[in-house]
């Protein structure tokens, strides 16, 4: 063992199994009983068709008797079809109940990933975090989901165990009848410890073998989620529409190959996984048949030995040998058992990490009221640091914003901007200060109907390719009324004109065979629709005009103004012409709030910051 790998004890993989069984147990109980039922069913009839075909063989061997032969056939031909027909309905609702199981699986991590906090989803440890998850559930199956299968597979190996058990023991108390003249009897007691070892030892060591192999491809999983990573991301980039045109105008193929490069030397003939597959990994799984099929020989040679000497009939032969092959099998899958669930413990701990993460944000349970008149949003000596990080983005920051005014955020880029924007919206809770809301800290907020009260646009908003009116209205479309008046308000009326299906045109061709093909400035005007609809108190615009002109720039920026009304609203620009018209700038500079004011009175100071800016734009509008 490398000294990296980490030991795990079987108490401990076992508890870590049995966690994992307990969860998908409790988001889905009914998959038990399939999954119990299967195992059982399949072992009744395998034995039952073991004995009747061996009652049909001793017939024939024997009396030959007609009217008994024709009964055995008829209930061994009938015990196969009604079978047959009952094992393919439990195996077909077993599916059902698998592929549903399945989905609830997934959704104990999609339900996680949604709850997780936003800092935690912006931390690049969680991003790995979860797509080493990913890649282990869709290349290898382990973690949760193959606990089930565990469980299962303990309940087939003890009925095989057990019905092989009860269809042999016949076997041991049978007596010879005829003197093979062989040196010690067959129906010595030490035989029968003799073959009880054989079974032990060969059953350990086979399995043994198999658990060595698979161990071996558990702990190459980390390469195996690298390889398979970097082709997931660049062997796919050439079909990507948002990425084709750069891939191809800087021949970006390049780039994916040196990565993809890495899966291919990874998984070629000559690769990591081939050499496994010959050493020792091959070498290992030859040596545990082996090992199973030397002993069924010695078995099969002693039950036949035993036969020869009378002990029972050539069907009882038939008999022994399938059923003795079972219980080496079913003891094997056990022993392998034990195996698996110490190799399915490295794929359980990283699943478990992301589902213990705890919500660190403060979730207060205090009810949102109206903004009161005097009041309004207040930052006070605000500093922030993004996790992981030691450098202070925002610094000292004091401001109050009142109720139903206009504030504009300017300043250059990385100045802390749409920093205090994600903190006001409680995306992230400041490392230092506090930011008060009617004059009460926003952490004591119920944290959701905080949230509901901004309409925001952010720089990198995010429209999907579901139907136009499901993107405005984040959802399915109950009020087409307010969809298209809060497109038209957003500046979208002529172009939601030009199309037939109106608010039901698919965005993008994802979904819609039909979809359009939206520019970036109108994907923003689109996302200024959706912040419209929430009819939220406060609307935040952070740089939403980035794509567009500056004349269209100034027309939505003059018609929030009207829509706006009485909502308080907050602009971020880097053109300074915008935010003109509102009642507060406020100028950000390495993460500090350094000027304050009208546009006016910040314009006569001619040593400020804004004044700098302000001259430097006007350069380009003159
Ligand atoms: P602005 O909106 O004024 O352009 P930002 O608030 O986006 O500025 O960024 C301020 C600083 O914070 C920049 O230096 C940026 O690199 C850094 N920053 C932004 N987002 C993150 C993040 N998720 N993690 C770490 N640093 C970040």
């Amino acid at each position: 063992m490398k000294k990296n790998e980490e030991k795990v004890s079987f108490g401990e993989a076992l508890k870590l199994n049995w966690r994992g069984f307990m969860l998908v147990y409790k988001q889905r109980p009914q998959m038990i009983v399939s999954r119990l039922v299967a195992p059982i069913w399949d072992t009744v009839v395998s034995y039952l068709v073991i004995w009747l075909s061996a009652r049909v063989i001793d017939e024939l061997a024997g009396n030959r008797d007609v009217e008994r032969l024709k009964f055995l056939v008829i209930m061994t031909l009938a015990v196969t079809a009604v079978s047959a027909l009952i094992s393919a309905f439990i195996r077909r609702w077993r599916d059902i109940e698998n592929v549903a199981t399945w989905f609830e699986v997934i959704r104990i991590f999609i339900n996680k990933k949604a709850s997780l906090d936003y800092a935690d989803l912006d931390n690049p440890k969680t991003h790995e975090l979860i797509s080493a998850i990913e890649m282990n559930r869709r290349f290898t199956g382990g973690g949760l989901f193959r606990v089930v299968g565990y469980f299962e597979n303990i309940f087939r190996s003890l009925f095989q165990i057990g019905g092989g058990l009860l269809l042999t023991i016949s076997f041991f108390t049978s007596r010879s009848t005829v003197n093979t003249g062989s040196v010690i009897s067959p129906d010595s007691p030490l035989i029968t410890i003799a073959v009880a070892i054989a079974l032990i030892v060969a059953v350990f060591l086979s399995s043994h073998m198999k658990n060595k192999a698979d161990g071996i491809w558990a702990s190459k999983a980390k390469t195996r989620v690298y390889g398979n990573r970097a082709f997931g991301h660049y062997g796919w980039l050439g079909c990507d529409d948002g990425a084709a045109a750069d891939v191809r105008l800087y021949e970006q193929w390049k780039i994916c190959g040196k990565y993809v490069a890495n899966k291919v030397s990874t998984f070629e003939s000559k690769g990591l996984y081939a050499k496994l597959c010959r050493y020792p990994v091959g070498v290992y799984y030859a040596i545990s048949n082996g090992i199973s099929i030397l002993f069924s020989a010695v078995v099969n040679a002693f039950i036949c030995v035993k036969a020869l000497a009378g002990a029972f009939g050539v069907g009882m032969v038939a008999q022994y040998t399938t059923s003795t092959t079972r219980v080496f099998f079913g003891i094997g899958s056990l022993i392998q058992l034990y195996g698996s669930l110490k190799n399915n413990v490295p794929y359980l701990k990283l699943e478990f990490e992301l589902l213990d993460m705890k919500n660190t944000l403060a979730r207060g349970t205090r009810h949102v009221e109206p903004a009161r008149e005097d009041e309004g949003i207040e930052f006070r000596n605000v500093s922030f640091k993004y996790p992981g990080s030691d450098e202070y983005v925002l610094k000292d920051v004091n401001i109050k914003f009142r109720t139903g005014s206009r504030l504009a955020a300017v300043g250059m880029n990385g100045s802390g901007k749409t920093t205090f924007i994600k903190l006001l919206c409680r995306l992230y809770d400041p490392t230092e200060g506090e930011i008060l809301y009617n004059g009460v800290n926003i952490k004591e907020y119920d944290y959701d109907e905080y949230l509901n009260m901004f309409g925001v646009v952010f720089q990198d908003f995010y429209i999907t390719d579901f139907k136009l009116g499901e993107n405005v209205s984040a959802g399915p479309i109950t009020d087409p009324e307010k969809v298209m008046e809060c497109l038209e308000e957003a500046g979208f009326g002529d172009k939601l004109r030009e199309y037939k299906d109106g608010i039901d045109t698919y965005i993008g061709k994802g979904y819609g065979w039909e979809g359009v093909d939206v520019s970036g400035g109108e994907n923003q005007k689109i996302a200024i629709a959706r912040a419209l609809y929430k009819d939220a108190p406060f609307i935040i615009l952070d740089e939403p005009t980035a794509s567009l002109d500056p004349l269209a720039e100034a027309d939505i920026y003059s018609k929030f103004n009207e829509i706006a009304k009485n909502k308080s609203a907050i602009y971020i620009s880097h053109r300074l012409s915008s935010c003109k018209f509102c009642d507060e700038i406020a100028v950000f500079h390495e993460g500090r709030i350094i000027e304050q004011g009208t546009h006016e009175a910040l314009l006569s100071n001619e040593q400020g910051k804004y004044y700098e800016l302000w001259h430097a734009q006007a350069r380009y509008y003159t």
